[in-house]
């Protein structure tokens, strides 16, 4: 345990946790205090999000890059600057509406009474961030924590060490540490993290560890949002235009290496389509990285241990003589732990990449000669995060819209729902519990409390005691309109 602390990070956990305890007192403190924070208030801590953010842009490329080896420049401004920053302007855009006491409707015998939800904060937040997109991932759920009004704490991945160090250094710079603050180290301070009493605890990492949290939580009756991982199908229906949906994939399942949480883990096609497919995703995949070997656009694997995961997913794929075709060099001594794309056709069931999240640049193709067939082989397994559906047949598309559950979906593309901050972004089962973006965020770090408001014109003690025959005829009066 100690190790995983003390590998990276420079204090000890020791050191961490001691840190953990007095930032989070002192933002409980500050909460006792003054509970509500004004709208200026929000507005100013987002603007503050967004400035530092645009303002350490190129340290935190540069971390993020030597975390990974190598990061592809484009993919963290497009996944990290750009996302968090569109994130919280969107919440700047919508507080005031948000923020607005909503009414509810108040049944006829309760009239004239009013009834309403009065959003409010919930305290001090806790949000526990992964390796795979280190900044976005820590900063825009703090953005919707600090919108509905709350105070935070991020414990990022001890995985990206640079990052996490610059973005504690950011945050100190923009924020008293009574509003916001970031606690490194690893395994052992995210244990003392999820044992904390705050009011939210908001995970996002691998379903095991999602697990832990939340048996820690419930010892503080710690309320969570777990954002999971699993296994994403894309589905390419017989209507499909193959290209375009190969093109679309091999996207989805390169950018960052495939380390991304709705990357597509596995593809559905008929099976006369199954080495068509892997020649028009190797083809878009060629088109994307030309010279995939040394190219800086292409991401490495995050570390050794990482890369040998995956490279043995491969190797046993390759001894039970599985078809593979991969695009660039399989030589795992690549500079930077890069990757090919490995395709695997038709794999037999019981491989470790059909049965783990890949969570890397490998990506099985199998057969599915329909949509009732794609439905089976999804249902069977645990409810992924994302779904894609490629195709034009809007019957066989809603077929399995209807008939599988998962976090998200995209049709005709791949990743895309995630960028919407009007739909809410979680998983559902094994993939996660909870939803944040836009105003599910604002909503997840709330308290959405109901309010009756009597109005003096009520009939008060109408049907208080002494019960009399006229409290009898009052209620059954009553009982007419309920
Ligand atoms: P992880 O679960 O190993 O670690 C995530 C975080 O938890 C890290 O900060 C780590 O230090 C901390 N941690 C580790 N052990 C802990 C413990 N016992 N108690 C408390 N905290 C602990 O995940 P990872 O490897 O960093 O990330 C990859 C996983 O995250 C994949 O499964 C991926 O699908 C998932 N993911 C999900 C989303 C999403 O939004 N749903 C996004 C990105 C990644």
């Amino acid at each position: 345990m100690m190790a995983a602390d003390t590998a990276h990070a420079a204090p000890a956990a020791s050191e961490n946790i001691k840190e953990l305890s007095r930032l989070f007192a002192l933002q409980k403190e500050a909460y006792a205090v003054a509970p509500f924070m004004s709208y200026d208030e929000r507005i100013a801590n987002l603007d503050r999000l967004i400035r530092l953010t645009e303002a350490n842009e190129e340290t935190f490329i540069k971390a993020i890059s030597e975390d990974f080896g190598n990061r592809a420049r484009q993919e963290t401004l497009i996944a990290e600057i750009v996302v968090t920053v569109s994130g919280a302007r969107h919440a700047k855009r919508h507080l005031k509406k948000w923020m607005r006491p909503r009414g509810v409707p108040t049944p006829m015998h309760m009239l004239p009474g009013r009834s309403r939800l009065e959003p409010q904060p919930l305290g001090v937040i806790g949000i526990i961030s992964p390796w795979n997109y280190p900044l976005q991932l820590a900063l825009a759920p703090a953005a919707a924590a600090l919108a509905a009004g709350n105070r935070v704490l991020i414990k990022p991945s001890e995985l990206t060490p640079r990052l996490s160090e610059a973005l504690r250094t950011a945050i100190a710079a923009e924020f008293e540490e009574s509003v916001c603050a970031v606690v490194t180290g690893g395994v052992e301070t995210g244990q003392a993290f999820t044992e904390t009493p705050f009011d939210h605890l908001l995970f996002t990492g691998s379903t095991a560890i999602g697990r832990r949290v939340a048996e820690a939580a419930a010892k503080n009756l710690t309320p969570v949002t777990l954002e999971l991982g699993g296994k994403s199908p894309a589905i390419i229906d017989e209507s499909a235009d193959i290209d375009a949906a190969a093109r679309s994939i091999a996207y989805g399942k390169m950018m960052n290496a495939g380390q991304t949480c709705v990357a597509p883990d596995y593809v559905l096609v008929p099976r006369e389509k199954l080495d068509a497919t892997a020649d028009a995703i190797a083809g878009a995949a060629r088109k994307m990285f030309p010279t995939i070997d040394t190219t800086s656009d292409y991401t490495s694997i995050i570390s050794d241990r990482h890369f040998a995961r995956l490279k043995s997913l491969v190797d046993e794929a390759r001894d039970k003589g599985a078809k593979i075709v991969e695009v660039g060099s399989s030589n795992a001594l690549y500079p930077q732990r890069k990757m090919p794309l490995t395709m695997v056709i038709d794999p037999p069931a019981e491989l470790g990449l059909m049965n783990e999240e890949i969570f890397g640049p490998i990506l099985p193709i199998l057969p599915a000669q329909s949509a009732a067939d794609a439905i089976e082989h999804i249902n069977r397994g645990d409810r992924p995060l994302a779904l894609y559906w490629y195709g034009e047949d809007s019957a066989a598309r809603d077929k399995v819209l209807q008939n599988t559950v998962s976090g998200g979906v995209t049709v005709n593309d791949v990743l895309w729902h995630v960028a919407q901050e009007n739909l809410p972004f979680g998983g559902v089962g094994k993939s996660g519990i909870g939803a944040y973006h836009g105003e599910a965020g604002f909503n997840t770090f709330s308290h959405l409390k109901p309010v009756f408001y009597q109005s003096r014109f009520a009939a008060g003690g109408i049907l208080h005691p002494p019960y009399t025959e006229k409290t009898a005829n009052v209620l059954s009066i009553l009982r007419k309109f309920i």
